[in-house]
């Protein structure tokens, strides 16, 4: 057993747990763990005068958002970081709007910067990414990050493979010469994700909507990342017995249930390891969003 198998545990709390293989690789736990750690920096650099702060701006009124933003700014407090939270309508002009990241980026009481996603239609999203500083890019999304991290001196990182990363770390897992499959290739998940993953010396397989014979792919991989956004799209007949899957998907079941997308109930029977859906991925996102804002005050105030 690794010095890591604290973060997981046997049985999953919401399933039976008599056929249930699967180590479950528990995201809550190895979040608050990993906040109780950001806390102690942000306390130590309180003292040295700068308190990490986290602007967070949301234009619309987009329900899943109010949600989304209205936790990052809770979580923020909950490791004693200073948050503001700007609201706008959803008519709110794009140069209204570059003018107040325009402000942010030369506030010194800022050090991260974050744009809820979707912007309206009206609003052009890579400008608006393009306007935030560097290095307050807390999600990791400008393209001089994202250029950081493909060409392996990784600066601000996105922050849901990082939180993935932490996973496979905290669980134990081998990633050097290991086969990992990335399932979906968007620029915030699946390809920052195969990027982080082949520099910490897995081999990679990025699949996409295109793939011929998905399951051929995915049943040679030592690590499963599924960011698909498809309910329990990958089932256990796709994966190789002892698999370490990870489950990025947040999608709704038939019955308006949260679940991933990978199907636990098979998959959880035949893997190695499991993330669940919710209590895995979700709470590390946002633990790497306040890392990332810890980072950028210690490096950059
Ligand atoms: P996205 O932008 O819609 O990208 C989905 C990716 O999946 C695309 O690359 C797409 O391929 C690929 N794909 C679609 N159908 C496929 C299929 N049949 N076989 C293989 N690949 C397929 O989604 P995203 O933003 O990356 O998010 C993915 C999921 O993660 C969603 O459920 C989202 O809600 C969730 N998510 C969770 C968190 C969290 O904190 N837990 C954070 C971000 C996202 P193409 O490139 O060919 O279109």
């Amino acid at each position: 057993p690794s010095r890591f198998d604290f973060y997981i545990i046997a049985a999953h709390p919401n399933q039976p747990s008599t056929d249930m293989t699967a180590h479950l690789i528990d995201g809550k736990q190895i979040a608050t763990d990993t906040q109780a750690h950001i806390k102690e920096r942000v306390t130590a650099l309180s003292a040295r005068g700068i308190n990490p702060g986290l602007a967070v701006i949301l234009v619309g009124d987009n329900p899943a958002s109010h949600v989304y933003v209205s936790n990052k700014v809770k979580s923020c407090g909950v490791v004693g970081m200073h948050s503001v939270l700007e609201q706008y309508p959803a008519d709110l002009s794009e140069t209204k709007l570059l003018e107040r990241i325009h402000a942010l980026n030369i506030d010194p009481s800022i050090h991260g910067i974050l744009v809820q996603l979707p912007l309206p239609a009206h609003i052009n999203e890579h400008a608006v990414l393009e306007a935030i500083s560097p290095i307050k890019d807390v999600d990791g999304f400008h393209l001089i990050n994202a250029g950081a991290l493909m060409t392996g001196q990784p600066r601000l990182r996105a922050c849901t493979p990082y939180g993935v990363m932490k996973m496979l770390e905290h669980s134990g897992t081998e990633i050097r010469g290991a086969h990992a499959v990335v399932i979906g290739a968007s620029n915030i998940v699946g390809k920052p994700m195969a990027l982080m993953l082949l520099q910490a010396g897995a081999t990679i397989t990025v699949c996409n909507s295109k793939t011929r014979d998905l399951a051929h792919h995915t049943r040679q991989a030592d690590i499963i990342v599924a960011a698909v956004g498809r309910a329990k799209f990958i089932t256990g007949d796709m994966v190789k017995a002892g698999a370490v899957v990870i489950d990025v998907g947040m999608n709704r079941d038939e019955n308006g249930k949260l679940c991933g997308d990978v199907d636990f109930e098979s998959v959880s029977k035949v893997a190695g390891a499991v993330s669940p859906v919710p209590g895995g991925v979700g709470p590390m996102t946002i633990t790497m969003l306040l890392m990332n804002t810890l980072e950028a005050a210690e490096k950059y105030a």
